[in-house]
């Protein structure tokens, strides 16, 4: 169970006085934000990172709110503040295809939404003010809903760059070879392991082969 409570402090972070969890969600979001320094806009790497980028919003048709961030830091990708995608600069280093299918994926997080359900489940779980003994109190049962549902998103995210991979004229083999770039992984709190990543997207695959 522990790493339940991990992943819910690591969310969080420590509350400061009389917060609500939106503010300290938002709070973690920034912290995690400012970790990372900003790449030169103008070096190769960014450059070609955005190509790829507006290629992928071309063709994603009306877009809520969203920023591109490239930066030299640990993440590959990841999106903070349910808007602003974060990537490391290393991802020029991809293929064309590999680049834009984790760019997808982080797309798919703000097309679908995912942030503002998340916060959601914390809000339902901590209504009023973070103190620690109540958060403490039901951390385990929100660690598990928000684990179970970070899951669900991760996969729908991965259906979503497959989508947009098929769209852009690349193959779903592009997505394998991502996962492999980035390495095998088991299951974490926040994502699933690469085997059961790999698995959805064979089925969402032979769906989307299936509804042709
Ligand atoms: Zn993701």
């Amino acid at each position: 169970m522990r790493w339940l409570f991990v992943f819910f402090l690591a969310l969080t972070g420590v509350p400061a006085w009389c917060e609500g969890i939106v503010e300290v969600l938002a709070r973690s979001q920034q912290q995690r934000l400012e970790a990372s320094p900003e790449a030169d806009p103008q070096a190769p790497a960014s450059r070609t990172i955005r190509r790829t980028f507006d290629t992928l919003l071309r063709r994603a048709g009306p877009l809520p709110p969203v920023e591109l961030r490239v930066v030299s830091g640990a993440a590959l990708a990841e999106t903070l503040h349910g808007r602003v995608i974060v990537v490391n600069q290393s991802l020029a280093d991809l293929t064309e295809g590999e680049r834009l299918f984790i760019l997808a994926h982080e797309l798919g997080h703000v097309m679908l939404g995912h942030w503002p359900q998340m916060t959601g489940v914390y809000q339902a779980w901590v209504p009023g003010e973070v103190l620690r003994p109540q958060t403490d109190a039901v951390a385990p049962q929100l660690g598990r809903e928000a684990s179970a549902m970070a899951h669900r998103h991760e996969l729908e995210a991965d259906t979503f760059g497959l989508r947009a991979l098929r769209e852009l004229g690349h193959s779903p083999r592009d997505a394998v070879s991502a996962f492999m770039a980035m390495g095998v992984r088991s299951d974490s709190a926040t994502h699933p392991g690469t085997r059961k990543r790999l698995a959805s997207l064979r089925a969402a695959e032979a769906a989307l082969t299936g509804a042709e």
